[in-house]
């Protein structure tokens, strides 16, 4: 899903990897490509200028760390940003379906022919008889007998209980002896799938509102097809407007959405997104979550975290000193070294940050032993630490005799002393070819 928007992104972020630093013009060039490829998803265009807007805004005033590439602290901000368009971080009592109520709660599907809404029905019937309620479906979609017979089947799937209609019956007075029911009969759930049409018309929004009036449901959620693309937004103003939604499903996420409706509905709705259907089958429903979501739209690894890691715990002062030295042609010494490996230890060690690098960078690394990685940082700095600290500022003059006295002193052989140093040797020269940005390559080398 959303495959061609994520390569977009992934192409914008490897051109912005190449680049030394965030620039007014590189900025701006990323900034088009950003544009087009939301238009390329039928996102809405007032979504699109809002959201480009917020980037350039961010991108311009953010100091990119020196351990972190631009396309890194690019993808940073492309983050945070589709994550607050799309709902802002995950909160649960926000997705999860509000029933506190006397029951019964009664939950009204919104949306258009086709959108979703019985097998949507089918997957929350199923998911809150999982969670040991009492869950009944009716069906007020009179207008195609078929509608009712499919209801009838998902809730059967479900195991919850089924209120039968037909299509001579009014929808109000359907929904009126449905209800009647569920008390009579201690439901605790009453989902209400109810007639969609092909198009927004007037009869349907008159009839789902008097439904709305009638139930004055807990929950109203507007269903809407995530391939729907420009469309979507369109309805889902419509039914906004209609209605007091209380939240919105997104479906068909794992069809070939461009994803435009997906980013767009939140922002059009001011309603969270609460569920995304990831399948035609009854399990086919997850609790949304727009970080998640972002994360798969910008086809990277958890590499978010790791920018949120680098500038809550990484020393700037020193990674900018060194980044400095370091550009500066000064050499690379031990000092540096060890603090290179102060600074990794505090993200998160190796493994944390194998992890949380994207796919491309780590690639080599796959069959790499973090456990063996971690001691070998250990020993590292356990040798740098026997060092005088002339030794460290001047590696060369470490011979025989120190390698011995600085050996003993970590507790290690002295080859052990001898395969830091060609590691660090080899790093000195590898900083000197990649000038401060090399944190990927470094750590390649340091498990290897
Ligand atoms: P309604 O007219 O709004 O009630 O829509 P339906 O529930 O009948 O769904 C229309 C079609 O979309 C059916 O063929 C469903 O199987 C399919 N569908 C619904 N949700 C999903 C989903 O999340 N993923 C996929 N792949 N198909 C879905």
């Amino acid at each position: 899903m959303l495959d061609n928007l994520s390569n977009r992104f992934s192409k914008i972020i490897k051109t912005m990897r190449g680049q030394a630093r965030l620039t007014e013009e590189n900025t701006a060039e990323m900034l088009r490509e950003v544009r087009m490829a939301l238009l390329e998803a039928d996102v809405a265009l007032p979504v699109v200028r809002e959201f480009v807007a917020n980037i350039k805004e961010k991108s311009l005033g953010e100091e990119v760390i020196s351990s972190l590439t631009p396309g890194q602290a690019l993808v940073g901000i492309v983050h945070s940003e589709l994550v607050n368009l799309i709902g802002g971080e995950y909160d649960a009592r926000a997705v999860e379906l509000n029933l506190a109520t006397t029951p019964p709660a009664i939950i009204l599907m919104a949306g258009l022919q086709g959108a979703g809404k019985t097998t949507t029905v089918g997957k929350l019937a199923k998911r809150l008889v999982e969670q040991k309620k009492k869950v009944m479906t009716v069906s007020c979609d009179v207008y195609r007998p078929a509608a009712i017979e499919q209801l009838k089947s998902v809730t059967g799937q479900a195991g919850a209980e089924f209120f039968p209609s037909t299509p001579d019956q009014k929808p109000l007075d359907i929904a009126a002896a449905a209800l009647d029911y569920a008390r009579k009969h201690y439901i605790d759930v009453l989902l209400v799938d109810t007639a969609g049409r092909l198009g927004i018309d007037e009869a349907m929004m008159n009839e789902i509102s008097a439904l709305h009036a009638q139930l004055k449901p807990i929950e109203t959620l507007f269903v809407v097809d995530a391939m729907a693309g420009q469309d979507a937004v369109n309805t889902a103003k419509a039914f906004n407007d209609a209605l007091p939604l209380t939240g919105v499903v997104l479906t068909k996420l794992d069809g070939d959405s461009r994803g435009g409706a997906a980013l767009s509905v939140r922002h059009v709705t001011g309603k969270p997104i609460k569920f995304v259907g990831m399948s035609e089958k009854i399990g086919g429903l997850e609790p949304f979550h727009p970080d998640r979501m972002a994360q798969r739209i910008l086809g990277m690894g958890d590499i978010v975290s790791l920018v949120e890691e680098a500038h809550k715990n990484v020393d700037m002062e020193q990674a900018h000193a060194l980044a400095k030295k370091i550009k500066s042609g000064k050499s690379f010494d031990l000092n540096d070294f060890k603090e290179q490996l102060a600074q990794m230890k505090k993200m998160g060690g190796v493994a944390t940050l194998m992890d949380k690098l994207p796919s491309q960078m780590t690639q080599g690394a796959a069959n790499m032993d973090m456990d063996k990685a971690e001691q070998q940082l250990r020993r590292t700095e356990g040798i740098i630490n026997s060092m005088t600290p002339l030794e460290r500022a001047k590696p060369d003059l470490i011979k025989a005799s120190r390698k011995r006295r600085i050996a003993q002193g970590a507790g290690l052989h002295v080859q052990e002393v001898n395969k830091m140093l060609k590691q660090y040797e080899q790093m000195r020269d590898m900083m000197k070819k990649f000038q401060g940005g090399g944190m990927g390559k470094m750590m390649k080398m340091m498990g290897g």
